[in-house]
């Protein structure tokens, strides 16, 4: 919400009032500070991943310090207290994480003969983009907005981070501790602003990391295709997940409803839509129902309680009409169903809804909300072909009785991760390699080893250790 020319209101989740205001950063001083950043990126790259390592180090310490502004911060742009605990613990970790794999990650493979031309031989030089961009939404403020800066810098590179304008008050001391490590402030600085922040940072960077909403991904890629640069874009699903006969049910019944409504299902990877084998799907609707019905809103302490409130506003009129428009196509809500109203804040407690169909957005449109709408189906084909039903292929999970009927089911998904006899394992496990399908995203994966490779470029070194040149043009190409 911009309240004046140069200034944004921000409005607070759990009141409802606006608290809070900032100035976006503008494009002269995103001129300013990335040019700054570039003249600093050479030295950071000379630094060698030991020197970085070292750098990181010392910044996780800083986080560890600002351990309870952080949380503070967060809390007040969220709402919600136990991911925030999650998440402001989740970076020092990711921050180890990658210090202990970048300096094999860095190491260029040793040069080997060719194979076409054995007197060629093959050598490589890794070299780093010098600016990554990395523009934030505000589901995971923090996390979402470090996840992939931490190794574009231990690649070499110099970022410049703008987080959604929704959720900006973690910048402050986020920015206390970046600026308590002067190596690190040198080639990394956080942009306050909102899209017009973001657009103008992409005509500064060398290489743009993006999470957020398909719509505005079009536009991030659009506009990196325009100034040519690579765009790695994290977007939007409507996570499925499949319950067989044969799956333990209550197992799946918790871990769905724990899939969905994390973070109130205010996460990429939540679950979206639950189909269940007809022969289980009442045990499992009566175990999800009386599952549902023990989760407790984090209202009016966020401590206590497990569900906090919707964060942006204009999310929770998106939930209210995914509702209202099942409910109308009869649809019907055993548990929730409504927004609630707290102290101006927006609720909504788990929603299991039944007789619903992919007529309804709720089944095909991203509510982002702890929404479970569970439907039944009779042969395995069916199921496959109705998770497959989507415009998104980001996740998804599959239960089942063995490990081989799981498999046998996930290879059919097209979705970009699948956790078996779990949900949601993406939002913990970051190891494996993955990319999204359809809208959910495009680029190379975030997770897993590319996660830090996708930000070098490789040069070839070609040395032809013959006596003479090669004679190509006798033998013609290759
Ligand atoms: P959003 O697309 O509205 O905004 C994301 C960011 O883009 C914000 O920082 C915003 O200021 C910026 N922005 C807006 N217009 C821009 C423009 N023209 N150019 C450049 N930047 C611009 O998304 P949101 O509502 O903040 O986040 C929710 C969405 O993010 C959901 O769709 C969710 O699924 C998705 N998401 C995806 C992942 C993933 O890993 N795939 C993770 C979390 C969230």
């Amino acid at each position: 919400m911009v309240d004046t020319a140069d200034r944004i209101a921000v409005r607070n989740p759990r009141t409802g009032q606006v608290d809070y205001h900032f100035t976006p950063a503008d494009p002269s001083r995103i001129a300013a500070v990335t040019a700054g950043l570039r003249q600093a990126q050479p030295a950071w790259a000379a630094l060698g991943v030991a020197g970085r390592v070292a750098v990181l180090q010392a910044w996780k310490a800083e986080l560890v310090k600002a351990r309870d502004a952080l949380q503070q911060a967060l809390l007040a742009d969220t709402g919600r207290w136990r991911e925030t605990v999650l998440e402001v613990d989740a970076v020092p970790r990711l921050i180890d994480r990658w210090c202990a794999e970048a300096p094999a990650l860095l190491e260029a493979p040793p040069a080997r003969p060719s194979r076409i031309v054995p007197s060629v031989a093959v050598d490589a030089i890794l070299t780093p983009y010098p600016l990554v961009g990395v523009i934030s939404p505000w589901n995971f403020p923090l996390l979402l907005s470090l996840i992939d800066t931490v190794p574009a810098l231990l690649a070499g590179c110099a970022a410049a981070v703008k987080p959604s304008e929704v959720t900006p008050r973690f910048i402050e001391p986020l920015a206390a501790t970046i600026a308590a490590v002067p190596d690190l402030a040198a080639v990394l600085a956080v942009l306050p602003g909102a899209g017009a922040t973001g657009a103008a940072l992409i005509g500064n960077v060398d290489a743009v990391c993006f999470t957020g909403s398909v719509a505005t991904g079009r536009k991030v890629g659009e506009a990196a295709a325009k100034a040519f640069i690579p765009a790695f874009l994290e977007l939007g699903g409507k996570d499925p997940a499949i319950v067989m006969a044969s799956a333990d049910v209550d197992r799946a019944a918790s871990a769905c409803l724990s899939g969905s409504i994390s973070n109130a299902g205010q996460a990429c990877q939540s679950l979206e839509r639950i189909y269940v084998d007809r022969r289980v799907y009442a045990a499992f609707l009566e175990a999800l129902v009386l599952k549902a019905g023990r989760i407790r809103l984090a209202w009016p302490d966020p401590a206590q309680g497990e569900i906090g409130p919707i964060i942006f506003d204009r999310q929770a009129e998106i939930i209210a009409d995914h509702v209202t428009d099942a409910v109308s196509k009869g649809a019907k809500c055993l548990t929730g169903g409504k927004i609630e109203r707290h102290g101006g804040g927006a609720w909504v407690a788990p929603t299991v809804m039944v007789n619903v169909n992919h007529d309804m957005k709720v089944m095909r449109e991203e509510s982002f909300g702890p929404l479970l709408p569970v439907m039944p189906f009779d042969t395995e084909e069916e199921a496959a072909r109705l998770a497959n039903d989507s415009d998104y292929g980001l996740s998804a999970a599959v239960f089942a009785g063995s490990e081989e009927e799981a498999r046998a089911m996930a290879a059919r998904l097209e979705a970009g991760a699948i956790s078996i006899n779990d949900a949601a394992l993406t939002a913990m496990v970051y190891d494996a390699e993955k990319n999204s399908f359809k809208l959910s995203g495009l680029g190379g994966s975030r997770m897993g080893p590319s996660g830090l490779t996708r930000f070098l470029r490789r040069k070839a070194l070609l040395i032809n250790r013959a006596d003479s040149p090669s004679p190509w043009w006798i033998a013609g190409p290759a």
